[in-house]
Parts: structure tokens; sequence; C-alpha cells
């Protein structure tokens, strides 16, 4: 097998699989995964993920252009916008999936986030999983969405429509919209049994230091589990505590030495 028909033996794996878990409907969704530094290998616009054979696949170039040979009548998908963006901002990303996982969108459109942390294994890998501001779908506006996020976000949520998952290969992609998937599953459920409470920040504070030893750690971390978590040693405020208490009790000490010295000054004196 050549890298190319193994990568398009990948892709359509992966379209049975979204098929298969409901991760996509219809003709929805699309993958994508980087053949070298100037061409893509893609699912084509209008073809359901589930039942796609590898020479279905079309190949573009980084600005989404067709690169022929290409099958009779296929062409690129109008959401190839967000897979270009991906590229273009994450160099170390080799694979690209958008899907419509029901339950990720059905909290996105009922306004619950996935960025507390209740799931250990979910924090370690993702962090905080993002939700878009809604953007139309195919359209510049939602290219423009994810164009910051998927600097520092593996995972992201488009409110109201699907999912973005990014990764080294486009097997590990798929991987992320799994676990991204089941996290929200997860939220779901436990909304529907009860009241959510959140990991304690001193457990997520052990989570984040695995996510540091392991590689997983992000620019944006420090302000998210700050933010979302209420873990804000890493943004190095706690240090900046400890030593301004430091600092004042020193302060104190020499005070009350001044006094003691002062009193038993006076006190010889009488
Ligand atoms: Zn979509």
């Amino acid at each position: 097998m050549t890298a190319d028909s193994e990568l398009r033996a990948e892709i359509v794996r992966v379209g049975k699989l979204m098929h298969q878990f409901e991760l996509v409907d219809g003709a929805s969704g699309n993958i994508s995964a980087r053949l070298d530094s100037n061409r893509l290998l893609a699912t084509p616009s209008g073809l359901a993920k589930g039942f796609l054979s590898p020479e279905q696949l079309i190949v573009v170039d980084m600005e989404g252009e067709l690169i022929p040979p290409a099958p009779p009548g296929l062409k690129p998908t109008s959401e190839l916008l967000m897979h270009l963006e991906a590229y273009k901002q994450r160099p170390d990303v080799n694979g690209v999936v958008h899907a419509h996982p029901i339950t990720a969108v059905a909290l996105s459109i009922v306004g619950i986030p996935l960025t507390d942390c209740v799931i250990p294994e979910s924090v370690m890998l993702f962090g905080a999983i993002p939700t878009t501001p809604y953007a139309n779908p195919s359209s510049a506006e939602n290219q423009r969405a994810i164009s910051e996020l998927v600097k520092t976000h593996d995972a992201i949520v488009l409110a109201y429509h699907g999912s973005l998952t990014v990764g080294p290969t486009v097997w590990e992609a798929y991987l992320r919209l799994e676990s991204l998937e089941h996290t929200a599953k997860i939220i779901a459920q436990a909304r529907v049994l009860g009241t959510v409470k959140p990991l304690p920040p001193e457990q997520v504070a052990k989570i984040i230091s695995t996510r540091q030893q392991w590689g997983f750690a992000r620019a944006t971390d420090a302000e998210e589990f700050c933010k979302y978590c209420g873990v804000c040693h890493a943004s190095g405020q706690h240090r900046d505590e400890e030593a301004l208490i430091r600092a004042v009790a020193e302060e104190v000490k020499n005070k009350l030495q001044v006094s003691n010295f002062q009193s038993q000054t006076s006190n010889s004196q009488t």
C-alpha cells in the first residue's frame, strides 16, 4: 500500500465509524488528512460518510482548489474552509474531522458549556473544550470562529452545528471526536440525574500536573483552568501571594523585635 492508499483507507474507516456511532447524519460531516505540505486528501461534498469508497476521495491544495484527476461530479465540500484554517494554524495537525455529534450540539443549543472540570480524563486530554459563538455553517464566519481557538484546542464545539477535532493523524482526530461526544454525554446524563459537582480545585491541580508531564499543556491552560475550574496557581498569582505573605511576616517580626528592644531599654532605664 502507498501512503496515499493507506490514508484513503483510513479516511473511509473513520467515515464508517462516524456513521455507525451517529456522529453524522445524511451526507453531513467531513474528513481530511495531509498528504504532504501542499496537498490534502478530503471527503467530497454530498456523499454519505459511512458509505465512501477510497477512490471517491479528492485531493485539494492548501487553498482548497481541486487537484485533478478527480472522480467525475465530485467537488470539495463548502466546509473545507474550517479544515484549511486548522492546517494553517497548526503545523502539527495532519488530520481534521468535522461531525455533528448529537449530545455536544444539544448542549450548545441549551447553553451548557464543556469547559467545567468534571471528568478527569477529559480535563487531562483536552483541558477546556470551548464552544464557538454561532456561525453560519460553510461560511467564512465559521472559519473565523475556530481560527483562534484551534491554535490551543484539539476539540471545539461549533454552537448549534457540530464539532471540529484535530490530531497528528486523522485517526487521532477521530478518537478526539469520540472523546468529545463521550464527555458531552456524561455531562448531559449527570444533569438529568442531579446537580453537577465539579472536581475540587486541589484534585484538578493534580490532573493539570499530569497534563503538563504528558506534554498536553497549552498556552491558554493557566487562564482557562483559573476561569473555569478555580485553579489559579499556574498563573503565578499564588506564588506572588506567598511572597507577599512572607514579606509582611518578616516586616511584622522586625517591628516586634524593635518594640521588644525599646520596651527592654525603657524598662532598664526606670
Ligand atoms: Zn457541518
